[in-house]
């Protein structure tokens, strides 16, 4: 198989030589495990904190190590009665062709009529539960209030805010670029759109949201995040989704902010960080929930295909200068 391995942990932006490409035998398999043949690789903001061995939810990926990443598959072999060949599945594996997945890594994947492999993975994998439950459990929307999203264009941002617009929410959208403003407000259905690389973004909440902001759906964290938090309402909600502004720093982040704690106990939020395998034993409820919505017209979905595993290294950057639009995904065979 070909495969990626952390050859050493990257210092700030994901240098060349970081991973490194390479052909190795798969071993024969043992009971409990299944082959998988990788047909898409989800590229995740994460898979550069586990790069890392800074504090984490998960052990970091040892030096030498394949890389971690999400995939969807079909197995190709398999010892495990769960799975039979020719099912595809969808779990946690590896950045490579083929996957050894042992029991409970990998489960199968319901296709609903109409929607592709891709678009199944990339709505109902973890970015669809990610939205689905860090907006309606911890951000707890209710018609008529204001929600913010930022990398809004992005895997999970684009769910939160078609989600948010269901529940009858004014969505404000913060996103990089026209192309993906113009997409959100005019595709999506979210009410505004903000550049944050072309306007002020506090300057432009107090003008699209001079009410006040009752849900920060948190994504990317540093000075947008600021902007946001300033313009909190009393009691407002922020489900702490991912600070990926912050991921490709050395040192000490997010330290000295007291002022962020003054604000948070002045306008009494609540703001809760979460891991959406928090919510594993309800994903069952989220995908239907999705699905639904799906079915009814009520949500798209955009996904970033790129070719090429042996790519994988240059795709995973596009994260974190805004290169993608929409869940990044690589198609690694042809499904
Ligand atoms: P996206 O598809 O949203 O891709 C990342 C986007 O972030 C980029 O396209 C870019 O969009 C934006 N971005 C990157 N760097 C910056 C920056 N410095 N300032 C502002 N925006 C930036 O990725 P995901 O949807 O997969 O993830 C979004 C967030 O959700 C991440 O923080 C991630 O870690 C988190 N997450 C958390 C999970 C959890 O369980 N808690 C699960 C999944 C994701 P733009 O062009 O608009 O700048």
């Amino acid at each position: 198989r070909q495969v990626w391995k952390l050859a050493s942990r990257p210092e700030g932006d994901i240098s060349d030589g970081d991973l490194r490409y390479e052909t190795e035998e798969i071993a024969p398999l043992k009971d409990g495990e299944a082959l998988i043949q990788t047909l898409y690789l989800s590229l995740d903001p994460t898979n550069r904190i586990w790069m890392s061995d800074r504090e984490q939810y998960m052990p970091p990926v040892e030096l030498g190590a394949a890389m971690r990443g999400g995939i969807a598959g079909r197995v190709l072999e398999s010892r495990n009665p769960d799975l039979a060949e020719g099912t595809i599945v969808a779990g946690l594996g590896e950045w490579a062709t083929h996957v050894t997945a042992p029991a409970g890594t990998v489960s199968p994947m319901a296709l609903p009529d109409g929607v592709d492999l891709a678009a199944a993975f990339g709505t109902f994998g973890g970015v669809g539960m990610t939205a689905y439950f860090g907006l309606l459990d911890i951000g707890q929307p209710k018609e008529g209030e204001t929600l913010v999203v930022s990398a809004a264009a992005g895997g999970v941002g684009q769910i939160v805010g078609q989600i948010g617009k269901i529940k009858g929410c004014k969505v404000i959208g913060i996103a990089g670029g026209p192309e993906k403003c113009g997409w959100i407000t005019d595709d999506l259905g979210f009410d505004h759109a903000i550049d944050y690389k072309a306007e002020d973004v506090g300057e432009a909440l107090d003008r699209l949201a001079p009410e006040g902001i009752d849900i920060d759906f948190e994504n990317v964290g540093g000075p947008i995040m600021a902007a946001v938090l300033e313009r909190m309402k009393t009691f407002g909600r922020i489900p702490l989704c991912g600070l990926i502004s912050q991921y490709n720093e050395t040192g000490q982040t997010q330290g000295g902010a007291p002022a962020f704690w003054e604000t948070m106990l002045m306008r009494r939020l609540t703001v809760r960080g979460f891991i959406v395998t928090d919510f594993a034993p309800r994903f069952a409820e989220g995908a239907a929930a999705l699905g639904g919505w799906m079915a009814e017209g009520r949500l798209k979905t955009r996904q970033d295909v790129r070719k090429d595993l042996a790519k994988a290294d240059e795709h995973v950057k596009l994260l974190y200068s805004g290169g993608n639009f929409g869940k990044l995904l690589v198609e690694v065979s042809e499904p």
